[in-house]
């Protein structure tokens, strides 16, 4: 079976066919970085990293692009109330991001391009669309998008929500980032520098200052993914105005497509009600850490929902999380335990006469697999793939303690395990969460390695070795493994 995903374009599950064999475009809309992101936010990119997993694990060569917003209205409110440079003000949050990317343990993407880094093309893309007679320059110097002009082209505006423009009022010109979709009107491209922008802006042949949020989307996911490209994700607060503004710009300076498949997630409620900080049920990620959660619970938890369904993230729920994972690193680590001892394992009884046991059980690695995949290419239907893996551990369990599992049956139950988990991406306890004292030695043998002091890094081996950790080389660099 293929894999078969919602696009929000077709309002349809499609299969998808990569347009290029050699590699697949994925732009997922980054950070606005003006503040720390919120848990709702990180089910949004959560669920983007599921999605080029996914891809990957099908043999998709992904190329994944992030762009960090960090220039916008509310950046630039911020900078302006807390008088620090836009750098210093949008770099310690960007920093924030990644490092909380990186505890929920998301792939980093292969590009994070940032929007002030990409004026030189932001500008190339709106003087296309003013060559092209999309776009103008108003009185106050500002350049807009022009909706009737594109219309006049025969080009469609708002595909993805189907706007019907008989039955709406449009309206004059927005030049604010977002804005509802009753005013449908000419939204800014370039916004002329106006006092209360204090240092931030640029040159332009449009006069002094800076894009408007949509057109660097549009700018920065051509530049990298060329003018067509296949995934275009986001959160569903996204479809309007912002992505419906991509695709009017990108289609109205290149005339062609822009993306092939556009997927969205659906929004998140925390206690059964929309967060906000006056209930008490808003938290970014380190506020969950703060209360004694682990990144992998957190992720465990975003992952328990389809991507397109409103999800009731519950403080309860992250401690379900927890038994579960729990039990997923019981049955894993048990596995281990039989292949670093072969000797006091038991063989499988009289294996030699039944060569089909391990294919033919349920919740055999073949069977996991097959099920899991199955799951996924569901429009990435994941309870059905949590299913798959919770029955394969209940039987996992059941053959443990009828000590029919053999070293051979428990490597290649790792094996598949292995797999699985390079799309869930959960890892296990002991590889993912080594206590600081033992990372601080890692650190420690890594910097030794660096000086060339190899009678230390050795000491520190050793030292890590009677602590109960191996350290395992790995091209990504030294990995932590429990004894
Ligand atoms: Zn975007």
């Amino acid at each position: 079976m293929a894999l078969k995903l919602f696009n929000t374009l077709s309002r349809s599950v499609q299969e998808f066919t990569p347009s290029r064999s050699d590699r697949t475009g994925l732009y997922c809309c980054g950070p606005t970085v003006y503040d720390f992101a919120h848990i709702g936010n990180w089910r949004t990119f959560v669920f983007g990293d599921l999605v080029r997993r996914t891809l990957e694990f099908q043999g998709h060569a992904v190329t994944h692009v992030m762009n960090i917003t960090d220039v916008e209205d509310k950046i630039i409110k911020r900078v302006r109330e807390t008088k620090s440079s836009l750098r210093e003000f949008t770099g310690q949050y960007e920093a924030a991001f990644l490092g909380d990317l990186k505890t929920l343990n998301c792939l980093l993407p292969h590009h994070l391009p940032h929007a002030t880094e990409h004026i030189p093309e932001i500008i190339a893309l709106i003087e296309k669309l003013i060559a092209r007679g999309i776009a103008y320059r108003a009185a106050d110097g500002s350049v807009y998008f022009s909706i009737e002009k594109y219309r006049g082209c025969g080009c469609t505006y708002g595909k993805l929500l189907k706007l019907n423009f008989d039955e709406m009022r449009a309206g004059e010109r927005v030049k604010s980032d977002e804005y509802a979709k009753e005013s449908v009107a000419d939204f800014a491209l370039w916004k002329a520098r106006v006092p209360e922008d204090g240092e931030v802006f640029w040159p332009s042949p449009f006069g002094e200052g800076r894009p408007g949020w949509h057109i660097e989307c549009s700018a920065m996911s051509m530049k990298v993914l060329g003018e067509s490209f296949d995934l275009h994700l986001g959160g569903e607060d996204l479809i309007f105005p912002h992505h419906e503004d991509e695709i009017a710009q990108s289609e109205g300076a290149t005339g062609k497509p822009f993306v092939k498949y556009w997927l969205h997630g659906a929004h998140l409620l925390v206690e059964g009600k929309k967060m906000s900080k006056s209930l008490g049920n808003f938290f970014t990620l380190r506020d969950l850490l703060a209360k004694g959660f682990t990144g992998r619970e957190i992720r465990y938890l975003l992952l328990t929902a389809h991507y397109r369904e409103t999800f009731n993230f519950t403080l309860e729920g992250l401690s379900g999380a927890k038994s579960a994972l729990a039990r997923i690193d019981e049955c894993v680590g048990k596995l281990r335990e039989i292949i670093g001892a072969p000797g006091t394992a038991p063989a499988r009884p009289d294996a030699s006469t039944e060569p089909q046991r391990a294919e033919t059980v349920l919740g055999a690695p073949d069977e996991l697999f097959t099920r899991f995949s199955t799951a996924l290419d569901d429009d990435l239907n994941i309870s059905a793939a949590w299913g798959a893996v919770f029955e394969w551990v209940r039987e996992t369990n059941r053959r443990l303690a009828e000590n029919s599992i053999s070293s051979a049956d428990a490597t290649a139950a790792l094996a598949a395990w292995n797999k699985i988990d390079s799309v869930l991406g959960i890892g296990t306890a002991r590889e993912v969460e080594a206590p600081a004292e033992i990372n601080a030695l890692l650190e420690a043998r890594q910097a030794a390695r660096k000086a060339k002091d190899f009678k230390r890094s050795d000491a520190i081996r050793d030292e890590l070795k009677a602590k109960g950790w191996i350290i395992e080389d790995s091209p990504k660099g030294p990995k932590l493994k429990k004894i």
